[in-house]
């Protein structure tokens, strides 16, 4: 590991300049990602900005019904909460399919967000990897790519993103606050992370001088009609191979909104709004599951050990829409 310096930041003006000053430096918080990083050589920062005790860890009502998720609230403080539990089912239950227990009570929101990828070709800095060391080429797309994405990619990268909570956050339009030299802006979350392009190494829209303060979800939370499906190679502490959020909004037995978000296959959460316009209108029937799942994966690619990817989402994809249209929300 690197040496580096340490400081703790009182307030977010402070933690806004410390990190504005020096482009090497990083925020860390609950440490779950960054440390493993370092530690593996993958993250060099010259500079820990300890921003753990900013008061950016509550739970509150937004003036426009929704509620906002301080930036340093902990995984599992947002999972129990009550009226996250109420309101928003499809947010807990991917946070509780994530992780363990002992790195949900020490992961947090902003933490979530930042989190890289678990491509093993990036953590091993025996081999080429263009978003560890740019221009040196991918690993992992004539390598071993059974976790990897199948939507989205370029020839560059064919990472995933690992977050469940993101998955949700996406399905549920949520907004990332951010506060930088220049004042305070707003991201919506399908804009949050970044598909991998000419510039793998660039995972998020964030600024490097910028500090995510909080993340707001709007007044519609689906909690009647929500799934979060998971599927991996364990049922506890693995990364999802395909994961699906689902979210209907029903009138009677027609479907008026549909969201669907999957994880494990793309850079970023990935949602495709035409897609889910297919059902608007409808009944929720098998068949018009089906098409959707063939109208999100239309463009889906495999890279030789991960081709199963594309059958699996689309079949994660219909269950996940039964489900929420039955008013289940198993995970
Ligand atoms: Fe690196 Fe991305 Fe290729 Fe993995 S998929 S080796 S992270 S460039």
């Amino acid at each position: 590991m690197n040496s580096f310096t340490y400081t703790r930041a009182d307030d977010v003006p402070s933690a806004v300049r410390e990190v504005a000053a020096d482009g090497a430096s990083k925020f860390i918080a609950g440490g779950t990602n960054l440390i493993d990083l370092m530690k593996e050589n993958v993250m060099r920062p010259s500079r820990l900005i300890d921003i753990s005790h900013l008061a950016l860890n509550e739970i509150n009502s937004t003036a426009g019904g929704g509620l906002r998720l301080g930036a340093l609230a902990k995984n599992t403080d947002v999972a129990y909460n009550e009226e996250i539990e109420q309101r928003y089912p499809l947010l807990s239950k991917a946070i509780l399919a994530g992780a363990s227990a002992q790195l949900r009570n020490m992961a947090t929101v902003g933490g979530n967000l930042m989190q890289r990828t678990r491509c093993c070709y990036f953590y091993d800095t025996a081999t080429p990897c263009n978003k560890r060391e740019p221009e040196t080429g991918c690993s992992a797309i004539a390598g071993f790519n059974r976790g990897h994405a199948i939507l989205g990619t370029s020839v560059h990268c064919i990472a995933t993103h690992p977050s469940d909570m993101c998955v949700a956050l996406a399905a549920l339009d949520a907004v990332v606050h951010v506060t930088g030299p220049k004042g305070k802006r707003s991201i919506n979350f399908a804009e949050f992370h970044r598909l991998p392009g000419d510039t793998p190494n660039i995972d998020t829209n964030l600024g490097a001088d910028e500090i995510i303060t909080g993340v707001e979800l709007p007044a519609e939370g689906f909690p009647e009609h929500h799934s979060y499906l998971k599927v991996r190679d364990r049922t506890s502490y693995a990364f999802a191979l395909v994961s699906v959020a689902a979210a209907l909004e029903m009138e009677g037995e027609t479907i008026k909104e549909a969201r669907l978000a999957l994880g494990g296959v793309a850079h970023k959460p990935w949602r495709d709004q035409q897609a889910e316009k297919l059902l608007s209108g409808q009944g929720p029937s098998r068949e018009d599951f089906q098409q959707v799942a063939e109208a999100l994966l239309r463009d889906a690619k495999g890279y030789g050990h991960n081709s199963f990817k594309i059958e699996l989402a689309k079949v994660a994809i219909v269950r996940a829409l039964s489900q929420a249209a039955i008013r289940e929300g198993h995970s």
